[in-house]
């Protein structure tokens, strides 16, 4: 590839940013480096998700001082999920990068994702081989995660692949016309379709600050990847209701045929009340699938709008080829 050609592509760098204050010097310093050792062109696109430090005020100074530089300031803090959505929306890029700004996936690796794009790839996918500075409990649980919800879903979505990915220009526009509240990205990324390649790498801790990652989030987040991209488990629900009622009329069954033949012995309690609270358990499980379905369809039918911003400040410096 000749140089001149590859300058007149550009690259945008989407960096979503929540509270990164004490990272982004870094986080900057390393991507500088990076573009320079590229002939493509950079746009460092940073989506401030509302962040309540000083990253804001930060990312806009630093826009002054490099023009490649650009900042979206959402209204409030949306989640990165919608963060990097707005990004997706104004990166002016012929393929867009994401990256977190925790510095977790080494942003070295950007030209080996660039190298896969040129091979034909409209998507390319860091896949984590390590998770430094992860607990067990968290690798097992995620590792169950795909293998369930690959069961369940209709597209195959790769495990271990998170957000460090590059987007050719028509995978953009694809991701982008999915305006759907509950974004469960790695599944939307899967669901476009077009040719995608993994790229194994190795995974760091965080540079500073904290994670905003839970147990709790990640039961959120299994349950938005199942149900955005799944109906089985209302599928299950029934099949569950048919076989114990099923069940549940052969023992009535047993229970007056033996009562005709043996007469009524001790009343059982115990079976009574096993039975009952198995019913209760299961309808419950049931009423709650539902409303997890239903909670989702509530709040797509509203029709908001995705995000508001707070300000956008685009990169100054123009497109080398426009
Ligand atoms: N992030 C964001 N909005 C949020 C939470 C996180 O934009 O509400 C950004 C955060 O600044 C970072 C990236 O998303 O750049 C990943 O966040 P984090 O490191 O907390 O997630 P993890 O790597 O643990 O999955
Ligand atoms: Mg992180």
């Amino acid at each position: 590839m000749a140089a001149a050609e590859a300058a007149t592509i550009t690259v945008t760098v989407l960096i979503p940013v929540y509270n990164e204050e004490d990272g982004l010097a870094e986080c900057y310093r390393r991507l500088d480096a990076v573009a320079g050792q590229c002939a493509e062109a950079f746009e460092f696109l940073f989506v401030d998700d509302g962040s309540s430090d000083g990253s804001a005020a930060w990312l806009l100074a630093l826009r002054e001082r490099d023009a490649r530089v650009g900042v979206i300031e959402l209204s409030r803090n949306f989640g990165k999920e919608v963060a990097v959505s707005a990004g997706l929306d104004h990166a002016s890029g012929d393929v867009v990068m994401l990256l977190d700004a925790d510095l977790q996936d080494p942003p070295e690796l950007i030209p080996d994702f660039i190298a896969a794009w040129r091979e034909g790839y409209d998507m390319v996918y860091g896949q984590r081989l390590s998770r430094e500075g992860e607990t067990w409990l968290k690798i097992k649980t995620s590792h169950w995660f795909y293998r369930v919800i690959n069961v369940l879903s209709d597209v195959p979505i790769p495990a271990d692949a998170g957000d460090f990915r590059l987007l050719s220009r028509r995978a953009v526009e694809a991701v982008k016309a999915l305006r759907e509240k509950h974004r469960y990205m790695s599944g939307l990324y899967a669901w476009i379709g077009y040719p995608q390649k993994a790229l194994p790498y190795h995974r760091h801790p965080r540079h500073s600050g904290r994670t905003k990652w839970n147990y709790w989030r990640l039961w959120g987040l299994a349950l938005e990847g199942i149900t955005s991209f799944s109906t089985v488990p209302l599928k299950l629900a029934t099949l569950l209701g048919v076989v114990t009622a099923g069940a549940a009329f052969l023992y009535g069954v047993y229970f007056l045929l033996r009562t005709l033949l043996f007469g009524n012995p001790v009343p059982g309690y115990p079976s009574l009340i096993v039975v009952m609270l198995f019913l209760g358990g299961v309808q419950l499980i049931c009423l709650g699938i539902i409303g997890e379905y239903l909670g989702r369809t509530y709040v797509e039918s509203k029709q908001r709008q995705l995000y508001y911003l707070r300000g956008l400040h685009p990169r100054r410096e123009q497109q080398h080829h426009d």
